[in-house]
């Protein structure tokens, strides 16, 4: 069957594929079922009635790769119902946006009786949760005058806002507000990286240049085979992914999952699930490579044309004798070919399934190679992101439509206006990740730590002495080690003043001195974009009042500020409403197709439409002299000159290769906790967003998967609760049983609330427990599936 006919048999529109396809006159009797589904169009607007109930559309700003429509049925000024996108379109060309169980379960987020009702003071020790009623005056009075004693004493540098995603919105989300009340007040300690995708954002652009690499999602139709590698968007939710990987399969392409869990993506989408051990992705890539090379199945000509790095004969100038990606594979320095039984005895995949994978992808062009961020969040997550830009490369599928430039994946062909910002007088930032350190010895951190922003031989000017905690629960429950964090925030000679506004009373809210109500985005405005994939903007629109003593991040910075002195330059004369409308005009102003306010308001949604594929890197493939790629040596570097001078070799390698981890399966330390563990992001919490959301609990226990084989050695049956600790911590948690996991590795899903016993072991199976503060080497990101554990039933 030809591809025309297959995805005459999907749900593809007429139009969309002749103009993709370049086929033009034959004719397409269309009908059947994919076609009748859609016949009842019902409209999506503010004003509509439906049985007395209004009709708000709006969109959640928690960091989800999703930013879906979301329709508020509010009566009698109440959300009395939520639903979602149902445009009478669903193509190709303009999918519809919908909502996942999360989403559908915003009403118990909004109208949770837990919620924080007041500001708080804290009157016992920080970290033990006792809080006192105080006006929002006094609030914001206490604010001021620690923000003045600190900044007085210690300088602009002591001054952080920490990483904080649950508002993720556009335009004024506290962590964007923060720095500029910091900014026009004397400056700030910044931050760079983020927990998700450091190492990816970091290894990427030493291969291309550059971090936005793949495609538009809709080129997925014209693959053959797709290899989601360490990608669950059936979980994450990475805009449109799903709607159009379904599309892929219907057109013919063949799906992989590598993975060492059986993801729920994998059930849903795959041919084959390939299960490998944590931590060993580019043994496997490294034996996929010698097949390919040693069978010839690479595509010799692009990589000779717009490579560097693969052979001797292209390497950089005066970089010695054997340090080519051939050479590394076929042991010619280390006398260790990289075969596919070299390669099995690590990652346990065997190695007729390594060969099958290896000549499969390299046989089916086009063919794309999607990773997810699972597997950068490793000790040797660096490793893993470039060995697979080197695999898309070997195999010429770089710049080809259904191919994929594998690595970040940032790319994207639609942008909404930017909010103007202020610049940081101070232009220090250190990497997210390393703000613990930053509190306990800032003073010695240099540009060896991933400081960025200091002179040759200069440190920080400060430890950080005054925390914002902004809609975030990185303060503790989402960063790594969570007992040594803790102690480091109860220290209180340390961060001298912690600021906290959230919604919930959450493990890191209870570390506040000042505790803030924050109000939800069902009562504010902004503006959602999704992850990068997707062509769609979203009005985040305000639904309901504040609820209780509530307020947005932003109105009361905006109190703060005009204590500082700098209200004015601070809004700039703008509610958040203003500055949302303001993001429509300028983004109509630069495209005139974007919708206008009015339209906005009623539809909720602007949803770009594309012809055809934008193929990520297509003119660096068909016309290289004049569009050369954005690295040094304007090829695609497999070899990078950049990495070989940072003299490091062992642990950050020039070319992508496997690099035994610390707390690995090849680690000494297996003797004492022989099992890997790992997390993954659960269908039912958005990173830890509705943890305490019941009708989020009835969707998705907190458990932790455990293979037969371990269960059995352990005696451990479906439900019992197991004791999982390593030298880090304890964590309680009921064990479900299934071989959808490999032998040797637990995973517990992240993002539960850390919930100690007055024993200090944690009872709500909150993975951070468990994981480490020791940052990965380049990138110095966090390693959050690197981690080795023992198991026991209590
Ligand atoms: S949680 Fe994410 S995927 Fe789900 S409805 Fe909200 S934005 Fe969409």
């Amino acid at each position: 069957m030809s591809i025309f006919e297959k995805i005459k048999e999907s749900s593809v529109s007429r139009r969309t594929f002749l103009k993709w396809s370049g086929v033009s006159a034959t004719p397409i009797v269309f009908g059947g079922v994919a076609t009748k589904k859609y016949l009842k169009p019902k409209a999506v607007a503010a004003t509509q009635k439906d049985d007395e109930e209004t009709i708000i559309p709006t969109c959640g700003t928690t960091n989800c790769g999703g930013r879906c429509l979301i329709k508020t049925h509010v009566k009698d000024g109440k959300i009395v119902r939520i639903t979602t996108d149902d445009a009478e379109e669903d193509s190709l060309i303009c999918p519809q946006i919908r909502a996942c169980l999360r989403g559908r379960s915003y009403r118990k987020f909004v109208y949770n009786p837990n919620r924080l009702k007041y500001p708080m003071k804290r009157v016992g020790k920080r970290g033990e949760g006792k809080f006192e009623r105080i006006s929002w005056d006094e609030a914001i009075d206490t604010i001021y005058k620690e923000t003045k004693r600190i900044t007085d004493k210690y300088g602009p540098a002591s001054r952080y806002s920490t990483y904080a995603s649950g508002n993720w919105g556009g335009i004024a989300s506290g962590r964007t507000m923060f720095k500029k009340l910091m900014a026009l007040t004397g400056g700030y300690l910044g931050y760079h990286n983020t927990y998700s995708s450091a190492q990816t954002s970091n290894a990427t652009p030493y291969t291309y240049g550059t971090g936005a690499t793949g495609s538009s999602l809709d080129s997925l139709v014209n693959s053959k085979l797709i290899i989601l590698w360490g990608h669950n968007p059936a979980e994450t939710i990475f805009g449109t992914s799903n709607f159009y990987l379904k599309r892929a399969k219907e057109a013919g392409a063949k799906i992989y999952v590598v993975d060492p869990r059986y993801t729920n993506s994998g059930i849903g989408l795959a041919d084959e699930w390939f299960p490998i051990r944590p931590t060993t992705d580019n043994a496997l890539m490294d034996a996929m490579t010698y097949v390919i090379l040693t069978e010839k199945l690479h595509d010799k000509d692009f990589l000779d044309k717009y490579c560097i790095g693969h052979d001797e004969d292209h390497m950089p100038e005066n970089i010695p004798e054997g340090e080519s990606l051939e050479s590394y594979i076929l042991g010619k320095k280390d006398g260790i070919e990289k075969t596919p039984e070299w390669a099995e005895k690590i990652c346990g995949l065997p190695a007729n399934k390594i060969r099958q994978l290896a000549r499969d992808y390299a046989m089916a062009k086009p063919a794309a190679l999607l990773q997810g961020y699972g597997p950068q969040r490793h000790m040797n997550g660096e490793q893993i992101v470039r060995g697979a830009t080197v695999l898309a490369s070997l195999t010429g599928n770089v710049g080809k439509n259904g191919g994929w430039a594998s690595g970040q994946g940032g790319f994207s062909r639609t942008s909404v206006a930017s909010v103007p910002q202020v610049e940081n007088p101070l232009g220090i930032t250190i990497p997210c990740f390393l703000w613990t350190d930053a509190v306990t010895h800032g003073t010695e951190m240099s540009a060896d730590d991933g400081v960025r922003g200091l002179k040759d031989g200069e440190t920080l000017p400060s430890n950080i002495k005054l925390i914002f905690n902004l809609a975030g629960n990185a303060l503790l429950n989402q960063h790594g080690d969570i007992n040594e964090t803790a102690k480091i925030l109860e220290d209180e000679s340390l961060v001298e003043f912690i600021v906290v506004s959230d919604v919930f009373m959450t493990p890191s809210a209870k570390f506040a001195d000042i505790l803030l109500p924050s109000n939800t985005f069902f009562e504010r405005h902004d503006i959602g974009l999704p992850w990068g994939y997707g062509d769609y903007a979203i009005l985040s629109q305000k639904v309901s009042e504040n609820l209780y003593e509530s307020k947005s991040d932003y109105e009361w910075l905006t109190l703060l500020a005009e204590k500082m002195g700098v209200k004015d330059k601070f809004t700039e004369g703008k509610t958040e409403k203003d500055w949302a409308r303001w993001v429509v005009e300028e983004t109509k102003k630069q495209d005139p197709s974007f919708s206008t306010w009015e339209q906005m308001q009623k539809n909720g949604i602007h949803k770009w439409k594309f012809d055809k594929p934008t193929i990520g890197f297509e003119k660096q493939i068909s016309d290289p002299e004049n569009n050369p790629f954005p690295t040094p040596s304007g090829k695609i570097e497999i070899f990078s000159k950049d990495l070989w001078d940072m003299d490091n070799h062992e642990e950050i390698p020039a070319i992508p290769k496997h690099i035994a981890v610390g707390e690995g399966p090849e680690s000494e330390l297996t003797k004492k906790y022989p099992l890997q563990m790992i997390g993954w992001h659960y269908k039912r919490r958005c990173h830890s967003i509705h943890d305490n959301n019941p009708w989020m609990e009835e969707a998705g226990k907190q458990e932790m998967w455990v293979n037969e084989m371990d269960a059995q050695k352990r005696n451990l049956k479906d439900g019992d609760i197991a004791k999982v600790f390593n030298d880090r911590g304890v964590v309680q948690i009921p064990v479900k049983i299934t071989n959808k996991i490999v032998p040797g590795v637990v995973a517990i899903p992240q993002g539960a609330w850390y919930t100690p016993n007055k024993d200090g072991i944690d009872t709500r199976g909150s993975i951070n427990v468990l994981t480490t503060l020791k940052p990965s080497p380049l990138a110095k990101g966090n390693p959050q599936h690197t981690n080795l554990v023992e198991v026991e039933k209590i």
